[in-house]
This record gives C-alpha cells, sequence and structure tokens, in this order.
C-alpha cells in the first residue's frame, strides 16, 4: 500500500516534471519570452529564428545567446530603453544579469569585472556584426553609459566631466571623417576602431584613448555608384563661412566630381582644414588638368604651381646614378592625382587620430584599469571582393577564433566548476583559413608580399598560377574552373567569399611616388610639412628591397597587437543584427537574419551550446521542486543547506547525476532514445 502511494507520488512529479521540460521545449506562443537562446529547445538555427523573429514583433531587441549578447537594429528611436533613469537602474541593480536582455547589463558586468573581486582585470566589449547593424551605435551608447555611471563621484567632478565631454564629443569628429554615406548605411564606418576607457582606482572615467584600423582611404577618390564621399567634405561645402569659402577658394555653383550626391541632407559641421579644400581641388583640377584649377590645389597645397604640376605628369626614373624623366600616360597622370588626394588624407587622419588622443589620454600614473570597445568591420562577400574584403574578413577569422576558444574555455570551466562529467565540445576550427591567409612559410599573404618585394609586374593570372602551386593542399582555398577573372575562394567560418585577384597586388602596394612625398614635405603650410616631414609614411623610393611595409603587413601587425590586448582582457561580444536590408523600422526579413547569424557566428555558439547540457536549471530551484521524487541520494541533499556563492563540489556532483537521473527517466518516457548525454546533441 505504501509502495503504490509512493510510486503514484512519485509518477505525479514525474509527469509534472515532464510538463516543465516540454515548457523548455519549442513554444511558439512563448517564443517572445525566452531571454537567453541556448534555453530554446531544441537548439537549432531555424528555432533560434523565430525566437529572435518573436521577440523582434515584441519589440524586445536584446537577447542573450550564452555568453553572447544579440542585438537587433529597431531602426526608429526607442528613447525611453536608453534614458539615464535606465543606465542608473542596471547600474545600481544587485544583480543586473536577472533584469531583461540588454546592452547595459554587457557594460555594467564589464564595470563590475574591471575591479575583479580578486585582482582588477581590463575588459573588452566586441562589437560585431554587418554594415548598418548597429555597431556604431552600440559603442555610443556603452560610452554613454560608462560616461553617466564613470562620472558619477563629486570627487574629481571637473576632470571627470571634462574628459567625459572629450571622450564623447570625439565621436561626431571621427564619425565626419571616417564615415561616410553607403548603399547599406547612411552613417557607415569606413574604419575599424578600438577605444579604451582608461579608469582609475575609484573606477572614475580618467582619460581615453583611441585605435584606427584600415581607414578606406579609396573613396577620397572613388565612390560607388550611389554612394558618397567622407561627411567632412559636404558637411565643409555647406557650413562654410563666405570668409572662408573665399579662403578655400570654394565656388557656390561648382559640382566637384568626388563628391556625389552632395544634395542628400546630412547635419552640417563646422571644419577650418584647408587641406580637404585641396582635397576637393584635386578632383577638379586634375581631372581636367586645367591650369587653373591646378594654380588653386597649388596655392591650397603651398607648393609651386611647376613642381605640382611635373608631380603629376612626370616620371622620374633611376637609371644608374642619372635621373631620367618619363612623360606619364594620361591614365598615369590620373593615378597619382589620387594618390596625392589619397595620401593626404589618411595622413590626416591619422593626425587627427593623435590630436584626439592628446587631448583624451590620461598620464599612465592617473589610471590604473581599461575597458576597451572594439568597433570593427563585420565579415563581408559582395559580388566583387579584393584586398580590403580580404582583411576584414581576416581580421574576422582571428576574432571568431577568439570567441570560440574563449567561449568553449567559459564552459568547459563552468561543468568542472559544477563536477559534470564532460567529453569534449568539438567544434569547427577556423586555424587552417587563418593559416591560409597569414600563415607561414606559404599563404595568400606571404605570396602578396613576395611579389611586392620582388618588385613584380602585377600579373594577376601568374600570381593565381602561383597561388595554386602553393596554396592548393589547404582545404579552405579553391577555384571555380568556369571562372573567366583570375581568382580565389576561401571558406570563411562564415561563407564561402570569391576574391578577384586583378589589382590586388597594386592595392598590397599601395604606391606612393616619391616626388610626391617629397613636393608635400617642402610645403609651406606648417600642417602638411608636418605630416610629412617625419618620414613615417611609405613611398615607392623609400620602399628598398630591405624594407617592404605593405598594406597586409601593417594591417597583420596591428591586428595583432589588437589581439595581444584582447587576450590579456576578459572579453564581452555583442552580435548585432540587421533584420531588413533597407534599414526599415521594425520589419523582419528571415533570410537576412539567418545569414547573419552564420556570418557573425551566433549559429556556431548555438552549436556549441547544443553541444553541451541544453537545460540548465539550478540546483537549488531543482531540488526545491523535484526533490521528492527521487530516491534518497537526492533527498538526503535537501536537508543539506547549499552555499548561495559556490555549492560544495561534492554536493554539486552528487545533485548533477541524481538530476541527470531523473531527467533521464522523463526524457526515455517521452521518446526511448533520448538522453541528456551532451554528446548525442552534436
Ligand atoms: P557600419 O559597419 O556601416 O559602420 P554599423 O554597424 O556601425 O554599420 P550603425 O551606424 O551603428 O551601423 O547603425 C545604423 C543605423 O541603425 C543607425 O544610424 C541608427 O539609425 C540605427 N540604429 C542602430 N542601432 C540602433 C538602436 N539600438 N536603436 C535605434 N536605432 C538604431
Ligand atoms: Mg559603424
Amino acid at each position: 500500500m505504501r509502495n503504490n502511494r509512493a510510486q503514484d507520488l512519485r509518477k505525479s512529479f514525474i509527469d509534472s516534471l515532464e510538463e516543465d521540460i516540454r515548457d523548455f521545449l519549442i513554444n511558439e506562443a512563448e517564443l517572445h519570452t525566452y531571454d537567453d537562446l541556448t534555453k530554446v529547445n531544441p537548439v537549432t538555427p531555424s528555432t533560434v529564428l523565430k525566437c529572435l523573429q518573436a521577440r523582434y514583433s515584441a519589440k524586445v531587441f536584446y537577447t542573450h545567446a550564452g555568453c553572447t549578447l544579440v542585438a537587433l537594429n529597431p531602426f526608429q528611436p526607442i528613447p525611453h530603453l536608453y534614458s539615464l533613469d535606465v543606465m542608473r537602474e542596471y547600474h545600481a541593480a544587485p544583480q543586473p544579469q536577472e533584469f531583461k536582455p540588454h546592452i547595459f547589463i554587457v557594460a555594467e558586468e564589464a564595470y563590475r569585472n574591471v575591479q575583479g573581486q580578486v585582482e582588477p582585470m581590463n575588459q573588452s566589449l566586441v562589437v560585431s556584426g554587418e554594415s548598418g547593424a548597429g555597431k556604431t551605435w552600440t559603442s555610443r551608447c556603452l560610452m554613454k553609459y560608462y560616461a553617466t555611471v564613470a562620472a558619477s563621484s563629486q570627487k574629481c567632478q571637473d576632470t571627470v566631466e571634462k574628459i567625459e565631454r572629450r571622450v564623447l564629443g570625439s565621436n561626431p569628429i571621427m564619425e565626419a571623417f571616417g564615415n561616410a554615406c553607403t548603399l547599406r548605411n547612411s552613417n557607415s564606418s569606413r574604419f575599424g576602431k578600438y577605444i579604451q576607457l582608461q579608469l582609475n582606482g575609484s573606477q572614475l572615467l580618467v582619460g581615453a584613448s583611441v585605435q584606427t584600423y584600415l581607414l578606406e582611404k579609396t573613396r577620397v577618390a572613388f565612390q560607388a555608384p550611389n554612394e558618397r564621399n567622407f561627411h567632412i567634405f559636404y558637411q565643409m561645402m555647406k557650413g562654410a563661412t563666405e570668409k572662408q569659402r573665399l579662403e578655400w577658394m570654394l565656388p557656390l555653383d561648382q559640382d566637384f566630381a568626388w563628391l556625389p550626391h552632395a544634395e542628400k541632407t546630412l547635419e552640417g559641421k563646422y571644419c577650418t582644414s584647408r587641406m580637404l579644400a585641396c582635397v576637393d581641388y584635386c578632383s577638379l583640377s586634375l581631372s581636367s588638368f586645367c591650369a587653373g584649377f591646378l594654380q588653386k590645389t597649388a596655392d591650397l597645397l603651398q607648393v609651386p604651381l611647376d613642381e605640382l604640376q611635373s608631380c603629376l605628369t612626370v616620371r622620374t626614373l633611376h637609371a644608374g646614378k642619372q635621373n631620367v624623366l618619363k612623360p606619364c600616360s594620361q591614365s598615369e597622370c590620373s593615378v597619382r592625382r589620387d594618390c596625392l588626394a589619397k595620401v593626404i588624407y589618411a595622413q590626416l587622419f591619422d593626425w587627427l587620430v593623435t590630436f584626439i588622443n592628446n587631448s583624451m589620454c590620461a598620464d599612465s600614473s592617473m589610471w590604473c584599469n581599461f575597458i576597451g570597445l572594439l568597433d570593427v568591420y563585420g565579415f563581408e562577400c559582395f559580388l566583387l571582393n579584393n584586398l580590403e574584403q580580404l582583411c576584414i574578413n581576416y581580421a574576422n577569422e582571428k576574432l571568431q577564433q577568439h570567441f570560440v576558444a574563449h567561449y568553449l574555455k567559459a564552459q568547459q570551466e563552468e561543468y568542472v566548476t559544477e563536477g559534470l562529467q564532460w567529453s569534449f565540445i568539438r567544434y569547427q576550427d577556423n586555424q587552417g583559413c587563418l593559416d591560409l591567409i597569414e600563415g607561414s612559410p606559404s599563404s595568400i599573404f606571404s605570396l602578396l608580399n613576395e611579389d611586392c618585394r620582388l618588385n613584380r609586374a602585377s600579373d594577376a593570372k601568374q600570381f593565381c598560377v602561383r597561388l595554386q602551386k602553393e596554396l592548393s593542399h589547404n582545404a579552405s582555398i579553391s577555384w571555380d574552373k568556369f571562372s573567366k577573372q583570375p581568382h580565389f575562394t576561401v571558406a570563411h567560418y562564415a561563407d564561402k567569399v570569391s576574391y578577384q585577384i586583378e589589382g590586388m597586388m597594386e592595392k598590397n602596394k599601395d604606391p606612393v611616388p616619391p616626388e610626391l612625398i617629397s613636393l608635400l614635405q617642402n610645403s609651406q603650410d606648417s600642417l602638411l610639412h608636418s605630416l610629412f616631414a617625419d618620414g613615417d609614411h611609405e613611398s615607392e623610393g623609400l620602399r628598398g628591397h630591405s624594407k617592404v611595409v605593405t598594406v597586409v603587413s601593417k594591417f597583420r601587425n596591428s591586428l595583432e597587437s589588437l589581439m595581444k590586448i584582447l587576450h590579456s582582457t576578459t572579453p564581452h561580444y555583442t552580435r548585432c543584427i540587421k533584420p531588413n536590408p533597407d534599414c526599415r523600422p521594425l520589419t523582419f526579413k528571415r533570410e537576412e537574419v539567418i545569414a547573419q547569424l552564420e556570418a557573425c557566428g551566433i549559429v556556431e555558439t548555438i552549436n556549441i551550446s547544443a553541444a553541451g547540457f541544453p537545460i540548465r536549471i539550478p540546483y537549488g530551484n531543482f531540488l526545491q521542486r523535484y526533490g521528492l521524487i527521487t530516491n534518497t541520494r537526492l533527498t538526503a541533499q535537501m536537508n543539506t543547506p547549499l552555499s548561495p556563492t559556490g555549492p560544495e563540489m561534492s554536493n554539486q556532483a552528487v545533485l548533477g547525476s541524481a538530476v541527470e537521473d531523473v531527467l533521464n527517466v522523463v526524457l526515455k518516457r517521452r521518446a526511448p532514445n533520448s538522453t541528456l548525454s551532451p554528446d548525442d546533441n552534436n
């Protein structure tokens, strides 16, 4: 009799447990309530997509995905979500992670971690996603958060306010010079950036520094159809006073060839740099090589007219001890003109970054920790891809590798702490792809650099043959037999991308005629002179056989330093998703989103999570609810108080396996083959 009653009790508890487990399984009506994608069950790209769509429809824009935050772009202002009050609420909460998912949880976690309970630890917030997904918006939001919460002390209020103003104030300046209207985003960042917010021992913001990556300087002289040049040019044209117009020789009615779509309005800003006017003038004066415009350019650059003309139209060849002058063809002249504009703009941008750093950066004695914000271009795959996309996708491979290593480590550590039986997670390793791009002795980068070092004439077909000979053993590279253009296809972790080889070697060399550099070095304009005086930039002439600094080498080095910093910090990942390609408010296109989930590694994250235990209930809660139904092992544990900070290992281990026993019983009743073994989820 007693036995029967016990059995009945057991059965009814198992039934209720089964019901609860069903709650974990996909329930369409409830989907929007899942705050963490790894809790959706089964965890597949399609259920995850459904969940995100349901949340987006319910105007819920943030969702956790394990240790990552997914941010869907609402494409419309949501002021109540980011108000000062909300910031303060998250900041003051004893357990912010119990609040609704929000970028402020990530911000606050990093802020608390930076002081560390055991020892201080620098933090990095990595924000990624495709163009228009909301990276820069999110970074700005994070900066505002820290400027608010790290400035709340009365102590040093003046300094903090000043710094906070400068840090936030640097954004519009950097965006004016580094952002442009593209087909995919009307305020697209054309450079990557890593900002370190420097905190003192009291966790106050006392300074900041910024490092930039790979400015798309080609935009100065070339814009794809329906795209624009950097904002600053339009702002200058629009915002210049009459006096400035005269000084910079800006006509009111002149169409500049390099400033298309000036009719589109963006907010006007004030700029006093005559050099930008020079860059403008390059498009006018030099495209027609009209003497009047050339004179204006020479005046603005403060260089002699005849020297400017000869730099742009005559090439100096070194034959033994003699110099031979060779007139350039029209297309060579155009290349030189573009080069002049690009090199001035790139140097000016770097100068601006240094200037901003000098005004924001605290003395090293004043700060002890930092929170870094990384806003980098996401994975790119266009119809035509070249060196820029290769570099960008290479950076994304590096970040993905870092992310997977970090995420796996965090997960394994969690299982070890909980004393769970665990076999290693299998996941897609992208080392092969990285070896292909940057490895030694042979890789795409090494072959590109060899071409430059040996000063080979850039021949796309020959380069393609060399790639096939040296790299075809690597499974990450392939060639389409039917393609007419020399190309190679790389299987990135996110997708396959075909890169055209034509122009790639030249882009890597990024040659600047030495005549142009000497011309600019001798400018009477003090700023221009200083930009080129230190000989930091390389020209064709400075690149001897021993010293070759190519675009990929430079990029690789700066990325290496970035990775070193990231490895020394605790990372927090935010994946921004663009829900539709037209930037329309509250519109969710499934195909767009799933492609991005793959590209930003969320699918991989989900796979990794799915390879782990898919259902997680805190032991305490589990015991409270289901303790009665199971054997003495578990019941005995009910009487042992669990420490709130860290339960005993032995308790955890016993509880863990007891929990597994119960769940396995239930799952077996549902489907005879299902068990909770992590490997079965692969
Ligand atoms: P790119 O790689 O081209 O620089 P991005 O990822 O930096 O793109 P953003 O410029 O940050 O994209 O965002 C594009 C636009 O989306 C913003 O100008 C803004 O209008 C909108 N947006 C992004 N995030 C949000 C948000 N959380 N709330 C409201 N609007 C947003
Ligand atoms: Mg951006």
